[in-house]
């Protein structure tokens, strides 16, 4: 492709993008297509000829876009967000145009230093203890996902509580971790990865709040050691997937601090709310965790994917997850004067994500970003009163910020005759959990151009979809 071809084509791509924000309401926000509809539309073979732009990108069109859910929709209110914004998009774009692979300091200074500079940054912007900034004893790295940066965590608890033996020998079985039963099962995934295993995952009963109960915890953590376990780790939610549950740090964190437990904080989602000083509280209790990962690419308005992880002391992590073939030495490195973030997660190779997190908030600016948060929360709260106002429906959980737990009282085959009603509309997309053993719908206000009149269609098309079925 030369330059020219390049720019014609590039101009096509941008405006392809501009139009589909433009016609995303169009769409149906659920994607509609059965299993393997999308495989039938495509070639079997692959051409043995180049194909022009313009036939790749009309098929775009015609044989991919039948298979997108849009996640982009302000009519998306699925699982939790994982929103975008113009500035991510071209951040992205100029990431993939520079092409570098950030694995050393050496190997692009600026892709390691601007990442640094702007997870500094956001431990401003989000009021985090300073002990997670490069200057003191810790510092941030950005990692593919949520997942990958709790594995992280969990490996350096282990090295720290075994004095590094486990990456030598491997584990013993007796090591135990702790989180609450409605911690995200990415938890349960990096207990296996690490060679902990799921049974030594021992899981902490939740208060009618659906917070993880510290007197369980320390209960469960003392009968463990009578029982000659090791026990080592815990993660707490800021934000838990099915209900938004706040776990109470304050009282968890001296308990890790009592115990010598490693605390890591998920905040996966709501981490972003403490933009606004008025949502910081649900941090209170921070300055006790090991670490700490919130994702841009959910709320944040940076795409998919971006996790900003944090640690206290990045010795450990350092030690747990640095090798060193000849063939990455370096100059710089043995200098000891820069951050070589391969050290810092699993994968050698690195994007530069953090060019499209530094292009959201130069250009959303942090009130910016606020007003943002602080519209999805005010609209999710709105449509909670609603709720709460029907004599049909009914709130099943407290609503912190953006997310609404609620259900109609017809019981759990209605609430999915429902669901699957609303859905195969298309005209919006909600997600469910289960709660106190019921079936509960859950509508997740994070879009980036949500505005309030879909919120208010929506909640206007659930009780028209309701009132239908329950004249069946
Ligand atoms: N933690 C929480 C609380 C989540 O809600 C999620 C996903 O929704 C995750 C972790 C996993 O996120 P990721 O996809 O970044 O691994």
């Amino acid at each position: 492709m030369t330059s020219e071809e390049f720019r014609q084509c590039g101009r096509d791509v941008i405006d392809w993008i501009a139009d589909y924000y433009e016609r995303i309401e169009t769409f149906s926000v659920l994607s509609q297509v059965q299993p393997g509809q999308i495989r039938a539309s495509l070639p079997s073979t692959p051409p043995l000829q180049g194909e022009a732009f313009e036939t790749i990108l009309d098929d775009v069109d015609k044989q991919i876009i039948p298979g997108i859910t849009h996640w982009q929709s302000p009519n998306f209110f699925a699982f939790f967000p994982a929103n975008t914004s113009g500035p991510a998009i071209l951040g992205e774009l100029l990431a993939a145009g520079l092409g570098v692979q950030g694995m050393l300091w050496s190997t692009s200074p600026a892709c390691t230093e601007l990442e640094t500079h702007v997870l500094d940054w956001l431990v401003d912007m989000l009021g985090l203890p300073i002990k997670f900034k490069s200057d003191a004893s810790g510092g941030g790295v950005i990692q593919d996902s949520a997942s990958s940066a709790s594995l992280c965590a969990l490996l350096a608890a282990r090295e720290r509580v075994t004095d590094y033996d486990s990456n030598q020998r491997g584990c013993d079985g007796r090591l135990v971790a702790y989180a609450s039963s409605q911690t995200h099962s990415s938890i349960e995934k990096a207990v296996k990865i690490a060679g902990i295993g799921f049974r030594n995952l021992h899981l902490i009963e939740v208060d009618d709040h659906f917070r993880l109960r510290p007197d369980a915890l320390a209960r469960q953590v003392k009968q463990d050691r009578q029982a000659g376990l090791i026990p080592f780790f815990v993660c707490a939610t800021v934000g838990t997937t099915s209900a938004n549950a706040i776990d109470p740090l304050t009282a968890i964190g001296p308990i890790c601090q009592k115990e010598g437990l490693w605390l890591h904080v998920d905040a996966a989602m709501s981490g972003t709310a403490a933009l606004c000083p008025e949502y910081r509280y649900i941090h209170d209790g921070l300055e006790l965790a090991d670490s700490y990962c919130f994702n841009p690419h959910k709320w944040m308005f940076t795409n998919f994917d971006c996790d900003c992880f944090y640690v206290a002391d990045r010795a450990i992590l350092i030690k747990t997850l640095s090798v060193l073939p000849e063939y990455l030495r370096n100059k710089a490195s043995e200098s000891g004067a820069v951050i070589d973030y391969r050290d810092w997660h699993i994968p050698l190779g690195r994007r530069f994500r953090s060019l499209k997190l530094w292009f959201v908030i130069r250009y959303y600016g942090i009130e910016g970003l606020r007003y943002h948060i602080r519209r999805h929360v005010e609209l999710a709260q709105k449509f909670a009163k609603w709720v709460e106002a029907s004599d049909r429906f009914e709130l099943t959980a407290p609503v912190p910020l953006n997310l609404v737990c609620f259900r109609h009282m017809g019981g759990d085959t209605f609430n999915q005759l429902l669901l699957d009603g609303l859905n195969q509309s298309g005209r919006l997309y909600l997600t469910h959990t289960m709660l106190n053993d019921q079936f509960v719908l859950r509508f997740c206000v994070g879009q980036t151009y949500t505005a309030e009149h879909h919120v208010h269609k929506a909640w206007q098309l659930i009780q028209a979809t309701a009132a239908e079925l329950e004249s069946k």
